[in-house]
């Protein structure tokens, strides 16, 4: 019979503790990065709200995150800007002297039917959204690599992707985004094997449909809406809390044997949705 090590379950619980997390949240200045911001701001965290260019948006996670109890700063960085991300990573280690987690979640979508897709429209997306996590992810294992310390145990350091359920799911007439989507995913998976002998965990959380500011004209248009419910077997629209709530179990201690793994919070959509009354 296998016995329960007392050490290791006293470790257990006082992992539930909280404890000080720096936590980077790109693209928090709304939505999804901002559910996540808030939630880390309640576990107490130390949160960097980057933004694009919506700095009061970016001011209101920082004065939630404070009112729950969390610390923070807002930052205004272009994730695609190497210089930006660089600059962003340093302000962070010198302001709350390192870090634990990047939440890569800034991302955009420019839709057009393919033959109509400009060379813009497909550069915006690629750069933003998987050059944009590439630039970001670089500079926090370039600070995780800093802080190795070979007895470790456990993790040193967490960077969650964000991706969507279109990492496996084809989208006709959002072929750049499905693309930088499907890029994440393998990124993610190639960096996970790359840094976990280093306790360097590399997660990814693939939402379904949220209802932020990235998809209001389906969410906000009743008869749109009943079509979108049509894919979602748990017949509800996901809010950016659902994936919050993910993100902060993700980045803890509670989940330290986890890594190179995608969680889909998707209320079932990859489930093929169409097989309920079907086939
Ligand atoms: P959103 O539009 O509210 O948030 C996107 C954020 O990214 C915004 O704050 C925006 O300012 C920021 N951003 C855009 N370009 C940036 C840049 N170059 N540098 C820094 N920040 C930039 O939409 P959201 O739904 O909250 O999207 C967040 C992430 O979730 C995206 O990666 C998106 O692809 C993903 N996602 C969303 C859904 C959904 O249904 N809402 C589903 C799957 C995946």
């Amino acid at each position: 019979m296998l016995l329960v090590n007392p050490e290791h379950f006293l470790s257990l619980l006082m992992s539930t503790e909280n404890t000080t997390q720096t936590v980077v949240v790109t693209g928090a200045s709304s939505g999804i990065g901002q559910g996540i911001a808030i939630a880390f701001g309640k576990k107490g965290a130390n949160v960097i709200v980057n933004y694009h260019s919506d700095e009061e948006g970016a001011t209101h996670t920082l004065k939630q995150i404070e009112q729950a109890g969390g610390k923070g700063l807002v930052y205004q960085a272009d994730v695609s800007k190497e210089e930006e991300v660089i600059s962003m990573f340093d302000k962070t280690i010198t302001t709350f002297g390192g870090l634990d987690v990047l939440i890569n979640n800034a991302g955009i979508q420019k839709d057009s039917d393919f033959s109509h897709m400009t060379l813009d429209q497909w550069r915006k997306v690629i750069d933003t959204n998987l050059t944009g996590q590439f630039l970001c992810a670089r500079e926090a294992i370039r600070h995780f690599e800093e802080k190795q310390n070979e007895s470790s145990d456990k993790s040193i350091g967490n960077i969650i992707f964000i991706s969507s359920v279109h990492d496996i799911i084809p989208w006709a007439g959002h072929v750049n985004y499905a693309s930088s989507k499907g890029g994440i995913l393998m990124l993610m998976k190639s960096l996970a094997l790359e840094m976990a002998p280093k306790k360097i965990r590399i997660n990814g959380i693939s939402p379904g449909a949220i209802a932020t500011d990235i998809n209001d004209d389906v969410w906000k248009d009743e008869e749109k809406k009943k079509e979108l419910l049509k894919l979602i077997p748990y017949k509800r629209i996901g809010q950016p809390e659902d994936i919050a709530k993910v993100a902060v179990w993700l980045a803890s201690e509670e989940s330290d044997y986890i890594t190179g793994t995608t969680i889909y919070v998707d209320g079932g959509m990859t489930l093929y949705p169409g097989f309920v009354d079907n086939g």
